[in-house]
């Protein structure tokens, strides 16, 4: 079967990667960029990093930006005529909230850059539903309760929106379009015991992948393993149990639901990844990552003045401002990625052939 989830996806660009060091003089577009066209959210998850205040993500976000429609269509033209390969729409807020996400879509349907997707499934319905039905690649919709009540109680929305996101779920499965619908699920403490239960629900309703991840409750690897510790055999017994029972070729249940690093230390002193994979904001700042966002010292610049394409050109310098083990001492969703790309560039090249 083929992967989805995989660190090694990034490998299928050896001229990106050759680019990457600075001793390069080479600069090339990103290969994947994520856009937070709003910061807008009608949700408040308990643990959403960008609206509670014990949590590194976001600390300069403000709730009520979005990136204006005309800054957005000049974005998108650059992003297609620099060659980028990739857009994955997620927040600060819900992307299914930014009023000019249609048009965006028709835009793109037209282009040769593909997108995804992360939501919160409250507004999968209609023109947008379809749109991303035909000519997405992924959608990914976060869901942590089980029913009505515990989906309230996640969100502080009103009780029924879980059988609604239910139902757009089990529609957007039967638009049959190519898009892939996977889950996000996401598992703390309450909900561990109902997660067989929910994927089976998911399964039946016509959901393609469930990725199963630990929610995060601290800025501290320690805490999250100590919140998390009875919890991990419990779920990977659950995720073997559900594959098994419901078939890998008709479902795929991927378990992210892994031990933290115990430091957030890093012991690189550049980023490759913040080339590969870059972050622009509701704030009209590109930013080195998701976890650094909004953020100052992952701010790369902003495109308030100036074109997204004469930022990223500009100058090469900018990507290596970030000190990893200087500034980044905090959960890093490329840590994995960036340990494997320093080792890849690390090489010494008599010797790679000695293979
Ligand atoms: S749906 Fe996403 S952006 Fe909205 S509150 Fe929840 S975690 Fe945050
Ligand atoms: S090392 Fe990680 S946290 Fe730091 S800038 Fe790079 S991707 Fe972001």
């Amino acid at each position: 079967m083929s992967q989805r989830y995989t660190l090694y996806k990034m490998f299928h660009f050896t001229e990106k990667l050759d680019s990457l060091p600075l001793t390069c003089s080479r600069l090339l577009p990103p290969v994947h960029v994520r856009i937070k066209p709003t910061n807008v959210c009608a949700h408040r998850c308990y643990y959403c990093a960008y609206r509670v205040d014990n949590l590194q993500l976001g600390t300069q976000m403000d709730a009520r930006d979005q990136i204006p429609a005309i800054k957005m269509f000049e974005i998108l033209e650059d992003l297609d005529e620099m060659g980028v390969q990739a857009l994955t729409f997620s927040g600060g807020g819900d992307p299914f909230y930014y009023k000019p996400l249609l048009s965006m879509l028709k835009w793109l349907a037209g282009s040769s850059i593909r997108f995804a997707s992360l939501t919160n499934g409250a507004k999968l319905e209609g023109e947008l539903a379809e749109m991303f039905s035909s000519h997405g690649t992924w959608l990914r919709v976060s869901i942590d309760g089980w029913d009505d009540e515990s989906y309230a109680c996640y969100r502080g929305v009103r009780v029924g929106a879980f059988t609604r996101l239910m139902n757009n779920l089990a529609a957007f499965a039967r638009l049959g379009g190519r898009c892939h619908l996977g889950v996000s699920l996401i598992v703390d403490r309450l909900n561990v015991t109902h997660i067989g239960g929910l994927i089976e629900r998911l399964h039946d309703i016509g959901v393609e992948s469930i990725k199963v991840s630990p929610c995060v409750i601290s800025n501290s690897g320690q805490e999250n393993n100590a919140y998390h510790a009875l919890l991990f055999d419990l779920v990977q017994e659950e995720v073997d149990r559900m594959s098994t029972q419901l078939g890998k070729d008709s479902i795929e249940v991927f378990n992210a639901f892994h031990r933290f690093d115990d430091k957030f230390d890093k012991t690189y002193d550049w980023c490759p990844y913040q080339q590969i994979l870059t972050v622009i904001g509701a704030d009209l700042n590109v930013y080195t990552c998701q976890d650094k966002a909004y953020t100052n010292h992952g701010r790369l610049g902003s495109i308030r003045e100036m074109r997204f394409k004469e930022l990223w050109f500009e100058s090469k310098a900018k990507f290596f401002r970030v000190r990893p083990g200087l500034h980044c001492c905090h959960h890093c969703v490329a840590n994995q990625k960036n340990l494997a790309l320093i080792e890849y560039l690390g090489n010494e090249p008599e010797h790679q052939y000695f293979v």
